[in-house]
């Protein structure tokens, strides 16, 4: 029922009830004060997306959280945060790491293995689907992308970016939320050098503007009202887009993609809407780089990011579109001890620290509040004009 908003379900609670009505006494069929919004939502539909950017996995992530029997317990790292998290239908961030299991040891930069414990802590943290296309996708070839799509099939996650076949790839999914169809797609600009065995380019999807085209088409095609294409390119540590973002923005519009996601950078860049090619949704939204979510970086701005808020609103008569709601809880990365062990946490920039957090922290989550806001002040006007 998670994709079912509270509305819907009560607008359906009452159709049943109203072709039943025979059978009903009276007192059953009249609807509480509150429950007359229902005739407003039957206009329309809503449903919520949350953003976020690089899951990272850095070898002193897993090492501060392991519990010594060979498991490792990432729950401090997220709790504060998953609140947030799972506010949305649907919450989607970038896995950059692989998960090829114990039969070659476990690593993080540059070529990241992880325990298969971090995914089961970022279902459990809100996290519903993975973009694996990045980067690093290919970090331990393709046993290391196979073995990475099982466990994250084992755990539940929706994903989309590598695939186990030609097949799978060339089969865009849909998800239906709240009665609005949408589509993620993902690519990634290369994997580091690491070429894909011949033959099967289909494992991890590139950025090609012939191949956007060609799925957005097919995405379309299916039905779906939304096409959210997540991008993994740009520049690293740079806090505005390059030509190269442009020009492979400027491919997803003209394919007909409604929102564009930004990851790899580690830092976040400015977002905002642009005029789409779509004629049945408003305007488009960019997040040029999401920055990281957890990661061990502490460079200036890399342990900033944020979770993203988008509401999305059909109206049902005509099947237009509209980004109604778009917002942002700024989040911060903090390193350091809990009291009694190292750890990485993720908190929202708008939380209030534990008591027994260093001082000089609080100045860092503010700031990095700050340095997002500064970031984001054009965020409802078009900041992207292909
Ligand atoms: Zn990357």
């Amino acid at each position: 029922m998670k994709f079912l908003a509270a509305p819907l379900v009560l607008s359906l609670v009452l159709s049943g009830l109203l072709q039943s009505a025979k059978r009903l006494p009276v007192e059953e069929l009249m609807p509480a004060a509150e429950d007359t919004v229902a005739a407003d939502t039957l206009t329309h539909s809503y449903t919520s997306i949350s953003a976020i950017g690089d899951l990272m996995c850095h070898s002193t992530q897993y090492k501060y959280v392991a519990t010594g029997d060979g498991h490792y317990d990432f729950t401090p790292c997220f709790s504060a945060i998953a609140p947030v998290l799972k506010m949305a239908d649907l919450c989607v961030g970038n896995l950059e790491t692989t998960l090829a299991g114990r039969s070659r040891p476990y690593s993080g930069y540059p070529q990241f293995n992880t325990p298969d414990d971090y995914v089961v802590y970022l279902k459990e943290a809100g996290i519903d689907f993975l973009v694996t296309a990045n980067n690093h996708s290919n970090d331990t070839g393709e046993k290391g992308i196979r073995r990475t799509l099982q466990v994250i099939d084992s755990v539940g996650f929706y994903h989309t970016g590598t695939f186990g076949s030609e097949e799978e790839r060339n089969a865009p999914q849909l998800l239906e939320l709240n009665g609005i169809k949408v589509c993620i797609l993902a690519y990634t600009y290369g994997t580091n050098g690491f070429e894909l065995p011949a033959g099967k380019p289909w494992l991890v999807n590139q950025i090609d503007s012939a191949l956007i085209r060609q799925d957005v088409r097919q995405a379309r095609a299916q039905g779906a009202e939304v096409i959210i294409t997540f991008m993994h390119w740009g520049t690293e540590y740079s806090r505005k887009p390059d030509s190269y973002q442009e020009k492979v923005a400027t491919w997803c519009v003209d394919a007909g993609a409604d929102i564009i996601l930004g990851s790899h950078p580690h830092v976040l860049q400015p977002a905002g809407r642009y005029i789409t090619r779509n004629a049945a949704v408003d305007t488009g939204f960019i997040a040029w780089s999401m920055g990281n979510f957890i990661s061990n970086q502490r460079d200036r701005y890399t342990y900033e990011g944020i979770v993203w808020h988008i509401g999305i609103e059909k109206e049902l008569a005509t099947g237009k579109i509209r980004i109604a709601d778009l917002s942002y809880t700024p989040t911060w990365v903090y390193r350091g001890t809990l009291p009694d062990h190292q750890v990485h946490i993720v908190y929202s920039a708008r939380d209030t620290l534990p008591e027994w957090m260093p001082a000089g922290m609080w100045k860092e989550l503010d700031n990095s509040a700050l340095h997002t806001a500064a970031l984001m002040e054009n965020l409802n006007g078009i900041i992207f004009e292909p």
